[in-house]
This record gives C-alpha cells, structure tokens and sequence, in this order.
C-alpha cells in the first residue's frame, strides 16, 4: 500500500497497485476486475487519445493482459441497484412514506449525510452501491458457481473515486471478516499499471466483459454522469407501475452538468417530481429546503462530484476543463444509445440472477446480499 498526497494536502490518495499485483501473481487466488461505467470514457485521456473516447473495449483487453481471472462490469450491478432502489421507489410512491427517496451510490454523498443531517437517514435508499452489490454478489453466487472459497476470491474495483477506497473498507461491507470488495483502484491507477506492464493500450483490439457478471444495460451505463441513476430508476419504475414496455425512455429533463436540475416527469401515469444534484454544496442546500418543509419531491439523486463520476477525484485530471467533461458526458449517453437493452429489469443476467438465486427483488436473501444501514456520526 502507498499513499499519495497532494502538494497541498487537500486530497490523499491509498495506493493499492502493489498489492493487486501480489494478489494476480498468487496463483492460490482468484482475482476478477470490475470497471465503474464513468472509467471507460476517462481511461483513453492517460494515453492521449481525446476526451470522450470510448475505451470499452481496450479496457477490458487490457485487463485481460494484466492477468485477472475474470473481467467483469459494475454496469451489470449498477442494474441490480435498480432493480432494488427501483423496488423502494415503487414502494414509497404507493404508500407516501418516506419520501423523497435518496439515491445512495455515492459514499461522498452519503458519508456527508451520516454527518450533517443524521435525521433525514430515513430518505436515503437502503441499497447497496454497484460496487459494494457487485462484491457480495461475487463472494456468493459467482462463488458458489466457480467453487471457490470467498477467502480466496479477490475482488478488485476500478473506479473513478477516491471515496470509493472508504467505502470498500467500512465495516458493514466485510460480513464474517471477508470485504466484499478488497481492493480500488482509480482510473489513474489502472492507467499507470497498464504503463508499468508494457501494453500498448490504443493497439489493442476490443474484447468484451466475461460472464455472467458482465452483461449490462444502457441504464446501468448512465450511472457515470449526474442525473443518471435517477433516469435509469425512472426508466423501470415507468414500466413496471405501466405494465408495458415503454419506448420513449431517454428523461433528458435531469441529464446535464447543472448544479441542480428539478422536473416533473411523467411516471406510470403519475407526475413525480424529481430533482438531481450534484456537489455537496448544492445537496445542502436541497436538503436544508427539504428538512425546514419548503420544498417536496418523490425523488432525489445527489453525487458529491460535480457533474457526478466523470468528474470523479480518481479520473485522469481536466484542470476543471468544462469541455472535457461535456465530452465524457456525452460518451455516456452515447455508450447508452448504442447498447441494444437499455432498462435494467431487461438485462438477461440479472433476470437469472434473480429467477436462479436472488428470488425476488426486496427478497429476505436480497436483503441480506444487497442492502445496508446508514450510522449518524
Ligand atoms: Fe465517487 Fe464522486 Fe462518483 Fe460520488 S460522484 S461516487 S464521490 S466519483
């Protein structure tokens, strides 16, 4: 482990590059990758192709030549949040309780909300983030399925976060003393391991992610940029209150780089109003609204980050270049676009998830796997 600091030691960043080559080099491990939906429009930056590549691909390429076991996607359980958090929102709407519903991906986000306004705890979603899901998810049923003992399972994270690091080590996330996520490493990170081996990462040719844990949805995707988890929970709340398959699905009211952006959508019918945030000075300002009574919504998504995570603290820097952060926001919808299912409750892997192990959404295994509980500090 190293950390490094920045000259002014606003941002502290813990190293993990040499223990994840320990670990791929320990042939008593089973070492699996997931990337975060945001890394895949960054990555390219560190390898001086232009802002807002698509690097899917080479990615996983990369990964590959690096020596992990199995490439996987945190898209894949970005849709398991929805299929969970969408469940809530539904619950909520039905019976007026405890709403607004607050997304809780975000551990920026929510270690802000564990200090500052401990008696709202009741908002905030009580599903896991994508990458603590995909982690019990992989000590479990990916598990079970390879036969290999969770001890000897590594799970490593690829993310645009510093903050990711603290929430992979927080307490709850290591039930009988095995962390559902060992290791994160940030965008900058994995870029630096791709340099220190010697792959020629823009002569690679596109691979794609392994299974079952790397099959994902267009709603999965837009999680990297501020106003997508909101949009993807629209999207199948839409057609599960609706009974049908709605194809008009893109809530362009909530995407953008806008510090705060409110609208009423149309949803099963009902008019919801939403909102999405994203800097923890704008969260404070929305919540203190909504803790004094001033101000009423259905649901909110907040991210520390602003833009949210293509702007995150583990990205390659942009010097606050607005520009290059449109053009990863674009990548995002673009990947979005390009992808043949783009709902999270049609993604074949998670519907066998559920239908071979899971049982329902909300489900007391689901429960267990899938959710957790937030601490006032
Ligand atoms: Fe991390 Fe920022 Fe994304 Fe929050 S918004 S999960 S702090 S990168």
């Amino acid at each position: 482990q190293c950390v490094l600091a920045c000259p002014v030691g606003a941002l502290t960043e813990i190293g993990y590059k040499d223990d994840v080559w320990r670990e791929i080099n320990d042939p008593t491990k089973h070492v699996v990758v997931q990337t975060a939906p945001s890394v895949r429009v960054a990555l390219g930056e560190e390898f001086d192709m232009p802002a807002g590549s698509i690097t899917t691909g080479k990615m996983v390429a990369a990964l590959r030549r690096l020596g992990f076991a199995k490439v996987f996607d945190t898209d894949f359980s970005a849709d398991l949040t929805i299929m969970e958090e969408g469940t809530e929102l539904i619950n909520r709407i039905k019976t007026g309780k405890n709403l607004p519903i607050l997304t809780s991906c975000c551990p920026g986000w929510v270690n802000f909300f564990e200090h500052q306004f401990p008696e709202l705890m009741h908002m905030p979603s009580t599903a896991k983030s994508p990458q603590q899901m995909f982690g019990s998810i992989a000590k479990s049923y990916y598990a079970e399925k390879v036969g290999v003992k969770p001890k000897d399972l590594i799970v490593v994270s690829i993310m645009p976060c510093l903050a990711k690091k603290y929430e992979a080590a927080r307490p709850e996330f290591a039930p009988d003393g095995v962390r559902d996520v060992d290791y994160v490493l940030s965008t900058r990170e994995l870029a630096a391991m791709i340099k220190e081996a010697g792959v020629m990462f823009s002569a690679l040719k596109d691979e794609e992610y392994d299974n079952p844990l790397g099959e994902s949805t267009g709603a999965g995707v837009i999680f990297g940029a501020s106003g997508g988890v909101l949009e993807a929970a629209l999207r199948t709340a839409n057609d599960i209150l609706s009974g049908k398959d709605i194809k008009d699905i893109d809530f362009v009211a909530i995407r953008g780089l806008e510090g705060i952006k409110e609208a009423t959508v149309q949803v099963g019918g009902m008019d919801l109003q939403v909102a999405v945030c994203s800097g923890l000075g704008n969260a404070r300002k929305l919540l203190t609204k909504i803790r004094n009574g001033e101000a009423k919504y259905h649901a909110i998504e907040i991210m520390a980050c602003p833009g949210g995570c293509i702007n995150g603290g583990g990205q390659p820097y942009t010097g606050s270049n607005l520009k290059t952060l449109e053009e990863r926001k674009n990548a995002i919808y673009q990947v979005d676009k390009n992808l043949p299912i783009r709902k999270s409750h049609q993604n074949p892997s998670i519907i066998k998830l559920y239908n071979d192990y899971l049982g329902e959404p909300g489900s007391q295994l689901a429960h267990k796997l899938l959710h957790t509980h937030y601490f006032a500090r």
